[in-house]
């Protein structure tokens, strides 16, 4: 028999680690436990973390082949895929190690083993050789985050039939590619497969990319993977996958009934994650899911036994590291008694693609939807002068503000450092700010933030470089 802690995580990802670390902040006996050798659950191990290494070490393979047109005069570049492999392990490796050592400073327990309630305030934990521990505890937060899900009929191999898992571990560079879903997941391994070499082609069953997203926004990002030779299938259903000798074919049906089959040599099934409540014994202490399978919570992430809360992708929302550790630190800090909270409309959404899309607030269909009116300031970074001097100038910035207050609504951007640029928006949309208000702010010159500015002139009709 272990201790009895105040509180116990089950799941080390980016909700239950910073959740376990705000806790013992808090001075909460915490004791965290993660079934994965390794802390920081899908992000940092099969996600976010090797998923940005890849994108940015393909970006640079890419790029470095089309420097001789810009006066850089370099050899034969030669990809070398298990040395590229092991510079991700490398990120992933440090980064990892990186949490255990902030349990160890901030005095979390960290168990290795897979957790299951036994009951409401007792945990049974089996480690890797089926050895059983139980533990003690006042209270719970459930953080076991969310699983690749696939479609009826079709099993991943990790070698052929790959989920995101096997899609950044693939030893080879594939021939040809069929990505299944043009959201996230499959945007982004498309844009690494397809710039080492591979032949991608995205199958998706709706007429848009990125469900959700700003439509003009997804309209100008499909036309640019488009140019880069990225191929699109636009309402095209899978109806199934069977292997063959040489790899995969995968049967399609489109929106008139046509039937057209795809042979490749690898098949990224991206459409979509599904909450991992699997195994933690929930029926038998009466925590209740909902129709989607995720753990029903309240507005303080209590589940339906007092006691017991949760967190991050295993609840509603956007399954996205960031979301999931606000969460963390918000019912950390309302058990302490404080005020945690989470802004549910300022949460941005990033894909690290070349040029990188960023989304924050409302986008243009939503306002239609809710029936607000509302200005619309767009620039383009081909009038941004950073932009131009350095020859990577697609996209546009787009900010959406109420057309009487001129509060930020939202913003969307897809350009260079939008992922970055978005935290302006974000800051000034948590502010209350009107566009003028980001307008009046004095940019640094020449900056990709000078289009942020630019766009928020735009609001009022009143750019001045376009
Ligand atoms: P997870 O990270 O899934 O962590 C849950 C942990 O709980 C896991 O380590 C699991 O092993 C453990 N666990 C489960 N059950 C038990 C149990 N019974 N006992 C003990 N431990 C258990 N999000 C972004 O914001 N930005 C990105 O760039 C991004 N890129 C991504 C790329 C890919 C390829 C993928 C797949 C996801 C990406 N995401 C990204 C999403 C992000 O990874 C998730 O939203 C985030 O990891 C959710 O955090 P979490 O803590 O809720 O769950
Ligand atoms: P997704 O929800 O982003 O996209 C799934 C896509 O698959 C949708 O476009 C959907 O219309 C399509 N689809 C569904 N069924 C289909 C079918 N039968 N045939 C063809 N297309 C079909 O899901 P994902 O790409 O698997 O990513 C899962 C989640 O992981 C994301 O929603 C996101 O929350 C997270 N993620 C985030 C990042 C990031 O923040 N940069 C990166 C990767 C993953």
């Amino acid at each position: 028999m272990l201790d009895k802690f105040q509180i116990v995580v089950i799941g080390g990802g980016p909700g239950g680690y910073v959740c376990a670390i705000r806790l013992a902040q808090l001075g909460f006996k915490t004791a965290c436990i993660e079934s994965r050798n390794t802390l920081g659950g899908t992000c940092l191990n099969v996600g976010c973390i090797p998923s940005k290494s890849l994108l940015n070490l393909s970006e640079e393979f890419d790029k470095i082949k089309n420097l001789s047109s810009k006066g850089i005069e370099i050899g034969e570049v030669k990809l070398n895929l298990s040395k590229m492999m092991k510079s991700k392990d490398k990120a992933v490796t440090v980064l990892t190690k990186g949490v255990e050592f902030l349990f160890k400073k901030n005095k979390v327990t960290y168990i290795r083993g897979t957790g299951s309630f036994k009951s409401k305030n007792e945990i049974l934990i089996k480690d890797d050789k089926n050895k059983e521990t139980i533990i003690q505890t006042e209270k719970t937060i459930i953080a076991t985050g969310s699983l690749p899900t696939t479609l009826s009929g079709i099993e991943f191999d990790e070698k052929i039939i790959v989920s995101s898992t096997g899609a950044l571990n693939l030893n080879q560079v594939p021939k040809k590619m069929v990505v299944v879903g043009g959201g996230y997941i499959g945007l982004e391994m498309g844009s690494v497969w397809s710039r080492l070499g591979t032949e991608v082609h995205v199958v998706e069953f709706l007429d848009h990319i990125t469900p959700g997203m700003d439509g003009e926004i997804s309209i100008e990002f499909m036309k640019i993977l488009k140019k880069q030779g990225i191929n699109f299938h636009m309402q095209h259903k899978v109806e199934g996958v069977k292997k063959n000798k040489s790899g995969a074919i995968v049967s399609t049906t489109d929106k008139d009934g046509n039937q057209k089959d795809f042979e490749c040599d690898v098949v990224l099934i991206s459409v979509g994650r599904k909450p991992n409540t699997n195994g933690l014994n929930l029926e038998k202490i009466g925590v209740q899911l909902d129709e989607k399978k995720r753990i029903k919570i309240n507005k303080n992430f209590q589940t339906s036994q007092d006691n017991i809360f949760a967190i991050g992708d295993v609840i509603e929302g956007p399954m996205l590291a960031h979301k999931a550790e606000d969460e963390g630190i918000a019912v950390a800090e309302n058990i302490a008694g404080q005020s945690g909270h989470v802004n549910y409309n300022t949460i941005p959404g990033v894909i690290y693609t070349k040029p990188e899309v960023a989304s924050i607030g409302n986008t243009e269909e939503q306002l239609k939807k809710k029936q607000i009116n509302y200005k619309v300031g767009k620039f383009s970074f081909m009038a941004n002068s950073r932009a131009k001097a350095i020859d990577d100038a697609e996209g546009f910035v787009k900010i959406l503000a109420d057309e009487k207050t001129d509060k930020v609504l939202g913003a969307h951007l897809i350009g260079p450092h939008a992922g970055e640029l978005i935290a302006e928006i974000g800051i000034a949309m948590e502010f209350g700010a009107s566009s003028e208000d980001i307008a009046r702010t004095c940019h640094a010159h020449p900056t990709f933030s000078e289009a942020v500015k630019e766009a928020a002139l735009s609001v009022d009709k009143r750019a001045i470089h376009s």
